[in-house]
């Protein structure tokens, strides 16, 4: 049987580009389908976007912390509308590439909606489209709870594009986004209530973590409310009303909801070609990413193994590997470096000290709390935490966590260390880099508990 294609791809996001072009570039004949942008959420709506304003909102305190090397600083003001404009521009480049690099790599691409009518065909514009292999990479969308109101809130999806830079906003959930984007508000001068259900933000990463960065977040005057939940919504003049499961209300400009991201698979026909969903709506898959049917695959957010773009990256590559090179290869999901980019920011490898006890290993922990150097000048209360996660028995460095400056940068270094399995005589053994914040990693003399 002849197809139209070898491979039709369904969202051009990080996954799919990347598995797109690798398949052209082994000899498939490729299409992909996006109905939004080329780029995906990463680079339209997320990561890259998120970052620009995270370097944004941190200039406030670059500008204070300034006094004290002997700057003065004029009087300075924020302009949100250039900074989405500004943003708005390196986006559309980032768009542009994205679709240069497709084509070069001769993906044929296609503006608009993909349906499953069969295992083979998709419908678009009432068009049939017949393919060998499908890779649905569609990702995930905000998931927002049904509750009273719902519809004043945005996600961050939109607060990429807020017409008016709101003076207060209250952000409901205590992950990623939440996290990142009370620093992003805080910083660049509203008022930030941040409303997390649990009893502290940031559930999954290790404790001391967790507890650090809502105190710094505190520190820098971000309303943290946990064991909190907003219960309504309610419209009132320019603003908003919101009210709290404990029956107290607060008038806010903004309600954001940052409550996790659910897999796009809403409409997409999976019914009608019998694609197995597991309980959250994902696409469920083995190690090569093959859905149940057998052409058909799935890569990225929407199969929620890890909603990580570098992640939707490899599986993508992995696929290309495994359908077109004949080199079938899974993607190893163990010890991935994460960034959370919250004020300070996260760095993140490996196991939680928690896990590490939880899984019954004998650990020794090594923990540094300390003023970074450029604040004995500039004054700021602002502390770094790091911390080692070690196998007592093997020596082995199990997790390795960071909060402070830089944390983004430094946990990609170390770790390569840790997915090496590097003991902690090894990290000894390593020279310090004097002066740095890093350094204290290598130098950890005494264990704490
Ligand atoms: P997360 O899963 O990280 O966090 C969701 C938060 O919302 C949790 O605190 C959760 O609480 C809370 N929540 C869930 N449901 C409800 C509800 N019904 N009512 C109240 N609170 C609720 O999701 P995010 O939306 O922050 O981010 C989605 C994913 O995107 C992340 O998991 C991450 O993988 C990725 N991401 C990565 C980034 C990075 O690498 N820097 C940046 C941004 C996103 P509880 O803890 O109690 O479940």
């Amino acid at each position: 049987m002849s197809f139209d294609y070898d491979l039709f791809v369904i969202g051009a996001g990080s996954g799919g580009v990347r598995a797109a072009r690798m398949s052209a570039s082994y000899g498939a004949k490729v299409a992909i389908a996006e109905e939004h942008r080329v780029g995906g959420t990463c680079v339209i709506r997320g990561c890259v976007p998120k970052k620009l304003f995270v370097y944004a909102s941190h200039f406030a305190e670059e500008f204070e912390d300034a006094a004290g090397f002997g700057w003065e600083v004029g009087q300075s003001s924020f302009d949100w509308s250039k900074l989405v404009a500004n943003k708005d521009t390196e986006i559309d480049r980032l768009n542009k590439i994205y679709m240069r690099n497709l084509e070069a790599s001769g993906v044929e691409i296609l503006n608009g909606r993909a349906v499953f009518k069969d295992a083979h065909t998709v419908m678009m514009d009432g068009r049939e489209i017949t393919a060998n292999y499908i890779l649905i990479a569609v990702g995930a969308t905000p998931f927002m709870p049904q509750i009273e109101g719902i519809e004043h809130a945005i996600s961050s999806n939109e607060a990429f594009y807020l017409k008016d830079f709101p003076s207060d906003i209250t952000i409901v959930g205590g992950g990623y986004i939440a996290v990142e984007f009370a620093g992003i508000f805080n910083g660049l001068g509203a008022n930030v209530t941040l409303v997390y259900r649990g009893e502290e933000i940031l559930r999954g990463f290790d404790g001391d973590i967790r507890t650090h960065v809502q105190e710094e977040m505190v520190k820098k005057g971000i309303d943290v409310q946990t064991q909190n939940d907003v219960t309504s919504i309610k419209k009132v003049g320019v603003g908003f009303e919101v009210t709290f499961n404990n029956g107290t209300r607060r008038e806010t400009s903004c309600v954001m909801y940052a409550t996790g991201r659910v897999p796009y698979v809403q409409g997409l026909g999976l019914d009608i070609v019998d694609v197995e969903l597991g309980s959250k709506g994902e696409i469920k898959v083995d190690t090569y990413s093959q859905t149940s049917i057998d052409n058909i695959y799935a890569v990225g957010d929407v199969t929620d193994r890890s909603q990580l773009t570098p992640i939707a990256i490899r599986e993508g590559a992995a696929f290309a590997e495994t359908v077109f090179n004949n080199t079938p290869l899974a993607v190893d999901h163990s010890n991935i470096p994460t960034a959370v980019f919250s004020q300070p920011p996260v760095g993140t490898v490996g196991m939680t000290e928690e896990e590490a006890r939880d899984n019954k290993f004998d650990v020794d922990i090594y923990k540094s709390v300390f003023r970074p150097m450029k604040h004995t000048l500039s004054g700021r209360d602002e502390k770094t935490l790091m911390k080692l996660v070690v196998d007592r028995k093997t020596d082995k460095v199990l997790g390795l966590h960071i909060v402070g400056p830089d944390s983004g940068e430094m946990i990609q270094a170390f770790g390569i260390a840790v997915k090496m399995g590097a003991t902690k005589s090894q990290f000894d053994a390593t020279v310090a880099v004097h002066p740095t914040a890093a350094e204290e990693l290598v130098t950890m003399k005494q264990p704490v508990s």
